[in-house]
């Protein structure tokens, strides 16, 4: 398949370079000056999309996908799927596919979890939005660059699928590493704190599968002295998407607000810029009630 692919960083890198190994005709384009193994480089996105059946975008956020969007829709071929796999808001990817239909294309928004790692590994977890056509479209895309790819509805549910699993990711771990502290200052022993909240009601992805406390159940960034994982801005980033998607549609998220403003402190006063979200357990620990 020709496929033009905008937005080359950490993630689309990778996500390109995967589908160019399976034998796909990749052309690419990106603001910085990048080169990818297998993948041709435009020297504009106008030219990356020309006479391609499905163009990827990969981009820090949905002011920059719409401009982008702008400039592509118009030189795209009818009848091709634009595929969005950033992490934007729902308005945005709503108004983004909206354009794209009206302009006789396929359009899906398809967010992915599994982080860089997953990337270079081709086992990303897509959540798609967008008609049936635009999925069964982009499908054997996924199966290339992920493991699991669900349709989750039309346009904007897979963006809405991505930061409501993200708004629980962030209130889970903060619960997690605030009951930590606590347990510290109670006398308790992480170990037997993690022996019994794991198998407990208690238990979480974060607590189990990721948890914050360094030498405590799986291998996690907390062994790494903290380095992403998944970087707390990044979690910012989500929580501040989920608040202004509750915001857009009136929902009260109560949580998810605690969340974000707890991040925000994290990461713009207190040096959890490029650590790990789940840092949060050695801010936790240096602070008392007050
Ligand atoms: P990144 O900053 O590494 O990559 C974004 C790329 O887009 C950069 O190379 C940048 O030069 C390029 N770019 C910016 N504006 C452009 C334009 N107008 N035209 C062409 N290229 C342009 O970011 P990333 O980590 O690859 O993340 C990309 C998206 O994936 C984000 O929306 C992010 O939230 C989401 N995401 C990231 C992760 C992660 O772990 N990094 C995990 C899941 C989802």
């Amino acid at each position: 398949m020709k496929i033009g692919f905008i937005g080359l960083g950490n993630m689309g890198a990778p996500m390109a370079a995967n589908l160019a190994n399976a034998g796909h005709d990749l052309t690419g384009f990106d603001m910085a000056d990048v080169a990818v193994d297998g993948v041709a480089m435009a020297a504009s996105a106008t030219e990356a999309v020309q006479s391609a059946e499905v163009v990827i975008t990969m981009l820090p956020n949905g002011q920059i996908l719409r401009a982008v969007a702008d400039e592509v829709i118009p030189a795209m071929t009818p009848g091709a799927a634009l595929v969005d796999c950033s992490t934007v808001d729902v308005d945005s990817a709503r108004a983004v596919a909206e354009q794209a239909v009206s302009a006789g294309l396929l359009a899906v928004d398809a967010p992915v979890s599994g982080g860089i790692g997953g990337a270079a590994a081709g086992t990303l977890t897509f959540m798609a939005g967008g008609s049936d056509a635009a999925f069964s479209k982009a499908s054997p895309l996924f199966d290339i660059m992920g493991q699991k790819a669900v349709h989750c509805g039309e346009s904007g549910a897979g963006q809405a699928a991505k930061i409501c699993n993200n708004m629980i990711l962030g209130v889970t771990m903060i619960a997690t590493c605030e009951a930590f502290a606590l347990a510290d200052k109670l006398g308790l022993d992480r170990q037997k704190m993690f022996d019994v909240v794991s198998t407990s009601s208690g238990y979480s992805w974060t607590m189990n599968a990721y948890c914050p406390a360094p030498g405590v159940g799986p291998q996690s960034p907390a062994d790494n002295g903290y380095q992403p994982g998944f970087a707390s801005e990044l979690m910012l980033k989500d929580l501040r998407l989920s608040q202004q998607a509750a915001d857009s549609a009136d929902a009260d998220t109560p949580m998810g607000q605690t969340a974000t403003a707890l991040y925000e402190q994290f990461v713009e006063q207190e040096g959890g810029l490029g650590q790990d979200f789940s840092a949060m357990l050695p801010r936790f620990e240096k602070r008392g009630r007050s």
